[in-house]
C-alpha cells in the first residue's frame, strides 16, 4: 500500500487549493495568507484572541477580584501566587444562524482540568487571523479534541447542526495563577485579552457567623412575643387596652432587640 505523503485542502476563506503534508496541521494558505487548521474531518479558519495584559496588570485585576464582596476577608492582601503561567487556549468556535439571530458556542478544544474555561465568552471583533511569525509558538495549546466531538457536545445540548454557519479554532491568551491561601491550593485565570478573572473555587466567607446571628435574632424575636403576650394576658386579667397596648409594646421591643444585632451584623461583616 502507498503512503499518503500529501494532500490537498481547500482554504475556507479563498477556496484556494493548497498541497501539504500529511503531518500538517496549522498551515497558512498560499493564496490569501489565512491561518487554516486541518482537522481529521475538517479545515477550519485558524484565529487568535490578542493579549492585552501583561503579567503584573492581570495579578492587578486578579487582586482587584480577591478584594471583592464574595471573597474572605483580605484575600488581596494574604494570597500567595505560586506560579503563573501564560498560554493560548484552543476553544472550538461555532456560529449558529437560526431566526432568532446569530449565537455564538466556545467548547475547549482541549482536555483542561480548568472548568472555568468552559464559562468564557469572545466577542467576535476581538478575532484575528493567527500568523505564525507575530506569536511564539510554545504558548499555543495544540488541540487534541476533535471537531466532530464539539459538534457531538452541541447536538447534546440542542443545537441543530444545520444551523452552524460558521467552525473555526480560536486561540485564546491566558494567565494561569495558581496561589495558596490558609495551606489550601486554588487557581485562578485571567483572560488576557478583557482581563476577565474566571474562577470556579476561591476563598469564601465564611457563613458559621451569619448563621448563628440568624439563629439569636429569632430567639430574641421569639421571647419578646412571649413577653408580649404575658403582658397582654395580665394586662387583659386587670381589665386593660388587650390588643393595641400589646402591639405597641411589642413594636418597641422588636426595635429595642434589633439595635445590637445590627450592630453584630456589622462586626461580623467587617471581621469576616
Ligand atoms: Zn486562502
Amino acid at each position: 500500500m502507498q503512503n499518503i505523503t500529501s494532500s490537498t485542502i481547500i482554504c475556507p476563506q479563498c477556496a484556494g487549493e493548497n498541497q501539504i503534508s500529511v503531518d500538517d496541521r496549522f498551515i497558512e494558505c498560499v493564496f490569501c495568507n489565512s491561518a487554516i487548521y486541518v482537522d481529521k474531518s475538517k479545515v477550519v479558519t485558524h484565529y487568535v484572541v490578542n493579549s492585552n495584559f501583561n503579567q503584573s496588570t492581570a495579578e492587578g485585576n486578579l487582586r482587584r477580584w480577591m478584594a471583592g464582596n464574595f471573597q474572605v476577608k483580605d484575600l488581596d492582601k494574604l494570597a500567595q501566587v505560586s506560579k503563573v503561567s501564560f498560554y493560548y487556549f484552543p476553544m472550538w468556535y461555532f456560529k449558529t444562524l437560526d431566526i432568532s439571530g446569530d449565537r455564538i458556542y466556545l467548547q475547549p478544544a482541549t482536555s483542561t482540568s480548568i472548568s472555568e474555561i468552559k464559562k468564557i465568552s469572545v466577542p467576535a471583533g476581538n478575532l484575528k487571523v493567527f500568523h505564525k511569525k507575530e506569536f511564539n509558538e510554545n504558548e499555543f495549546m495544540p488541540p487534541d479534541i476533535y471537531l466532530t466531538s464539539a459538534q457531538k457536545w452541541l447536538t447534546d445540548s440542542g443545537v441543530n447542526l444545520t444551523n452552524i454557519k460558521e467552525a473555526s479554532l480560536v486561540h485564546i491568551p491566558f494567565f494561569q495563577f495558581n496561589y495558596t491561601y490558609n495551606g489550601s491550593e486554588f487557581t485562578a485565570l485571567v483572560e488576557s485579552s478583557s482581563g476577565k478573572v474566571y474562577a470556579n473555587l476561591w476563598p469564601k466567607k465564611s457563613e458559621t457567623p451569619y448563621r448563628a446571628m440568624f439563629g439569636i435574632g429569632v430567639a430574641l424575636y421569639l421571647i419578646i412575643s412571649i413577653i408580649a403576650i404575658i403582658i397582654s394576658v395580665s394586662s387583659f386579667n386587670s381589665g386593660g387596652e388587650v390588643a393595641s397596648g400589646s402591639i405597641v409594646l411589642k413594636m418597641f421591643f422588636y426595635i429595642l432587640a434589633s439595635i445590637p444585632l445590627i450592630i453584630i451584623a456589622f462586626a461580623i461583616a467587617k471581621k469576616v
